[in-house]
């Protein structure tokens, strides 16, 4: 059963195995910024060449865990956050913010010297009497938040991987397994504790500071502020069930098929479900297979039996491996979850879900043409690919609508949508820009024939978006302009503009 997990987890976000972190030196000094901040926060800054330095390196990618900054600020209270951001822009000095550490772009939440803002001792969760709010600090990994609610049978709209952090999933957006009742997990935060540029803590709700509220559903945070708190909406929970099967490339159009009909049909039919395709590439066999993970919120009964809206895929008679299994959050948690120690880049186009079989054998032409140009070019790599294909049906679309929805400009109307992103890890940095190059050409080539084929949308994933996608762009004008006035209501001297290095900010 492990084995099918990890296969899927493959599917999710191919992997390879780890490598341990003590193996290189950093060599830059402590610089301005450090020492001002070990100045008003003695015993928090860690610099190179020291234990809690290497504690803060762990990044999911090697990209990531190779840039050093000159020092790293791990702040225990959202006061030590409002001193590190006043003195920070006071000095007018370039930092980023980790929480999981998950984006793999170099320097996505990493800086080359300058300052890296580790929330990691934020990692308070508190849960409400009345079990219908959970407070998260934003350190927290998805795994500290599961291994608390699990026993109480409760459960929040969060990540599906370990290791990812609760603030990068949220900001961006947050695909969950209980997005089909209840919308990505930025649709399912009761307020935010946010420090502003200025120093300012400030709560970001539906009744207070709404437009920042509204902002930080999606909008990208490193315009707005460093979030301290996330107070989420929680709610009963049983074990999560999920049946993992195996196809061969040959099917891979009947397993599309397939999928588009569920994402059309099934999943608003039955909001309890969610799922997923990957179409991976065995590199020993040469051979491609669909692996697709379809998931339910509730165990069905009989446990044994298959949701309805699930049993066409048991139809197709070329599975080479089908299995089911019931089990707790945490557990799925941790079989997803993708190893540290590759370097990784991704990208994704988001389309119409009733894209032809016509486009879909040509989005394959091109996903293989372009693995087979990698291999080619590989040296002595290994380069691994993989086409994810994931649902945002019409439910998931309504539920987004709530609390005067969030910033990604989607409405019913625009679905049902399945998202393709192309997650590809190889080992030698030597392969950096042709793994890159080769990833971004894709998505170009992929969105143009979604225009070709009338199935584009503008709409790119913050989450999975390639490191040159201009993501809010794609939330349309009016919501990119509200996105900018907002910026500038909150930070009027765009400090965190000029000084927050990072991924999918705004222009001003
Ligand atoms: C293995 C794997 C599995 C994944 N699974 C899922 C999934 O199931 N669903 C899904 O939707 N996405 C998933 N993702 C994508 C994931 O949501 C993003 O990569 C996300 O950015 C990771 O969050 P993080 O906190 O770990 O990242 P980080 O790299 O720490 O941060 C990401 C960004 O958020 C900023 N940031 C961090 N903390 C704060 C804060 N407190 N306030 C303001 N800004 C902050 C950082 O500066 C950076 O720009 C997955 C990614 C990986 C690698």
């Amino acid at each position: 059963m492990v084995v099918q997990f990890r296969a899927l987890s493959i599917a999710l976000l191919c992997s390879l195995s780890g490598i341990t972190l003590a193996t290189r030196t950093p060599l830059y000094a402590r610089d301005d910024a450090c020492t001002a901040l070990a100045a008003v926060l003695p015993g928090d800054v860690a610099y190179p060449n020291t234990t809690a330095f290497f504690q803060s390196t762990s990044y999911w990618s090697e990209q990531q865990f190779e840039t050093r900054p000159s020092c790293f600020v791990t702040p225990k209270s959202t006061k030590a956050v409002s001193t590190i951001l006043k003195t920070l822009t006071q000095g007018n000095w370039p930092f980023t913010v980790k929480s999981g550490g998950h984006i793999p772009f170099a320097g996505g939440s990493n800086i080359e010297n300058g300052v890296t803002v580790d929330l990691v001792h934020l990692n308070d969760i508190k849960i409400f009497p009345d079990r219908q709010t959970v407070s998260v600090g934003p350190g927290n990994r998805w795994i500290n938040v599961t291994e608390v609610l699990d026993p109480l049978g409760i459960a929040v709209t969060g990540g599906r991987d370990m290791n990812v952090g609760v603030s990068g999933l949220i900001l961006g957006g947050g695909i969950s397994f209980f997005s089909g009742q209840y919308g990505w997990a930025c649709d399912n935060v009761r307020g935010y504790e946010v420090v502003l540029a200025s120093g300012r803590i400030i709560y970001a709700s539906p009744s207070e500071n709404d437009d920042l509220y509204w902002a930080l559903r999606g909008g990208g945070s490193l315009n707005f502020g460093i979030v301290t708190r996330f107070d989420l909406v929680a709610f009963d929970q049983g074990k999560i069930w999920m049946n993992a099967l195996s196809f061969p490339g040959t099917s891979n159009a009947t397993v599309i098929a397939h999928f588009q009909n569920l994402t059309t049909y099934g999943m608003p039919e039955d909001t309890g479900t969610s799922g997923f395709v990957g179409i991976n590439l065995n590199r020993s066999s040469g051979a491609y297979s669909a692996d697709v993970g379809l998931l339910h919120a509730t165990e069905p009964s009989p446990p044994e039996s298959i949701p309805a809206v699930f049993k066409p895929f048991q139809q197709i008679s070329s599975a080479t491996a089908n299995s089911t299994t019931a089990a707790d959050a945490s557990t799925f948690l941790r079989l997803f979850a993708t190893p540290y120690g590759r370097r990784w880049t991704w990208g994704n186009v988001v389309i119409s879900a009733s894209f032809s079989r016509k486009f879909l054998a040509e989005i394959l032409s091109l996903y293989q043409s372009r693995n087979i140009a990698l291999f080619e070019n590989e040296g002595d790599d290994e380069i691994a690919p993989t086409a994810l294909f994931q649902p945002i049906p019409s439910n998931v679309l309504q539920a987004m609508q709530k609390n005067g929805g969030n910033a990604f400009g989607l409405t019913p109307s625009d679905g049902p949508l399945i998202m393709i992103s192309f997650p590809t890890s190889w080992a030698n940095r030597q392969n950096d820009e042709l793994v890159q190059s080769s990833t971004r050409k894709l998505i170009a080539d992929v969105e143009r024939k979604a225009k070709e084929y009338k199935v584009y949308t503008p709409f790119v994933y913050l989450n999975y978006a390639g490191d040159k996608q201009e993501v809010q762009k794609g939330y349309g004008k009016e919501n990119y302009n509200r996105l900018e006035r907002i910026a500038r209501k909150y930070d009027p001297q765009g400090k965190l503009a000029q000084l927050w290095k990072g991924y999918f900010k705004l222009d001003r």
